[in-house]
């Protein structure tokens, strides 16, 4: 069933809706779950959790194998911990888990055509899968987008629509089209959620279901803080893992809408006014399941936290020294770590997961234009462009 997160009620889940009447979204209620013990010899994907995807066995995939993401041991600021490399999903972004499933739901209720609007990576990924499937596919992305982003919905074949203004004003553009045309928006699928739940499965399992301490995500729409959390609460009720890791929430300093609503707090998410910053992907001023991110945030005992952008540029530089390049978003939540030690948030001895969620190869043209305006002497010498 699709419940209403509002008014409670319910609908079934072979026919197409994004949203219910009273105009609230929609919850996949009594979705089943795995046992550790079946999960040999399935393959190395997210669909190896399908019980638990609200996707029947009937149902074919719509996949390239996105998942089951390497957890990879490195160092920063002198710190062990384990990152999540969900930049190596199919189109470079951890949106990969949420389109794989929300588009074979799309394909099984013979959907033919849809509307989505993003900051890039959901509709590259959209985009993609759409093409898969045999989709059309409408994406609509802010104009200030990064040029690898637009480029990929187009070579997947997608209408690539460019909005200028601010993300909000590409979800407006958006949602006027979407009167005509079946709205796919990762913001309010609950089977893009599905999808989501499935990092939260993918740590515990190769932490051979020893949860973290800390799970530390970037958060805009906060699609992957809740999925997280429902993914950890699955595990606790099935008694499959015994506690819940807390997780920390890192907002760009520039779009905080979340930080000030958990410290004031709120139960849902009041809009703020964004200025620009390098976190393109998180630049959300409103996000529509605000209720669910601040559950998950108290409901994990975790924490909020904000970053500048010139500490998110040093995290860019100090995972490249790790020899991992993400894009700006991504580096939001490592970026939040040292001041979380220094508070003694972290303790030396806790195991810490950052979830690294873009590749930098999307955003390699915002990468050259921050350090060629930082440093224009060296731009393009052949020096080295970083200033450590
Ligand atoms: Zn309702």
């Amino acid at each position: 069933m699709l419940v209403c997160a509002s008014c409670k009620t319910a609908f079934p889940v072979d026919r197409p809706r994004w949203r219910c009447e009273c105009g609230s979204y929609l919850v996949l209620s009594a979705s089943g779950m795995f046992s550790p013990g079946d999960l040999a010899g399935r393959p190395a994907s997210l669909w190896r959790y399908r019980e638990a995807l609200g996707i029947e066995d009937s149902t074919p995939a719509v996949t390239l194998g996105e998942g089951f993401t390497p957890l990879a041991d490195a160092t920063l600021d002198g710190f062990p911990l384990k990152l999540k490399l969900d930049f190596l999903c199919p189109t470079g972004s951890y949106k990969d888990r949420g389109s794989a499933v929300m588009i074979t739901r799309f394909k099984s209720w013979g959907v033919s055509e849809i509307l989505e609007d993003s900051s890039g990576n959901a509709g590259a990924s959209i985009a993609a899968y759409a093409a898969l499937a045999g989709i059309r596919a409408n994406i609509y992305i802010p104009q200030s987008a990064s040029a690898g982003k637009a480029a990929q919905i187009s070579m997947y074949g997608a209408r690539l629509v460019k909005v200028p203004g601010t993300r909000a004003d590409t979800a407006r553009a958006a949602w006027n089209a979407a009167s005509d045309i079946f709205y796919a928006s990762h913001n309010w699928s609950p089977y893009f959620l599905a999808g989501m739940k499935t990092a939260a499965y993918e740590i515990a399992e190769q932490s051979a279901w020893n949860t973290p301490d800390w799970v530390v995500v970037p958060v805009g729409g906060g699609g992957l803080l809740a999925g997280l959390y429902l993914g950890f609460s699955d595990l606790l009720k099935a008694g499959i893992i015994r506690s819940m890791p807390r997780l920390a929430a890192v907002q760009s300093a520039n779009c905080d809408p979340v930080y000030r609503a958990w410290l004031q707090g709120l139960s849902d998410v009041p809009g703020a006014e964004p200025k620009p910053t390098a976190a393109e992907g998180i630049a959300v001023a409103q996000p529509v399941r605000g209720k669910a991110i601040l559950e998950a945030i108290r409901g994990s005992n975790g924490v909020v936290r904000t970053v500048a952008d010139d500490l998110i540029w040093d995290s860019v530089e100090a995972l490249g020294r790790q020899g991992v390049y993400v894009e700006p978003t991504a580096a939001v939540a490592p970026s939040a770590l040292a001041a979380m030690r220094k508070e003694g948030l972290i303790a030396a001895a806790d195991r810490v997961v950052v979830i690294l969620t873009g590749s930098g190869l999307k955003a390699t043209d915002k990468v050259v234009e921050h350090y060629a305006a930082q440093e224009p002497a060296m731009a393009g010498s052949g020096a080295p462009m970083h200033r450590v």
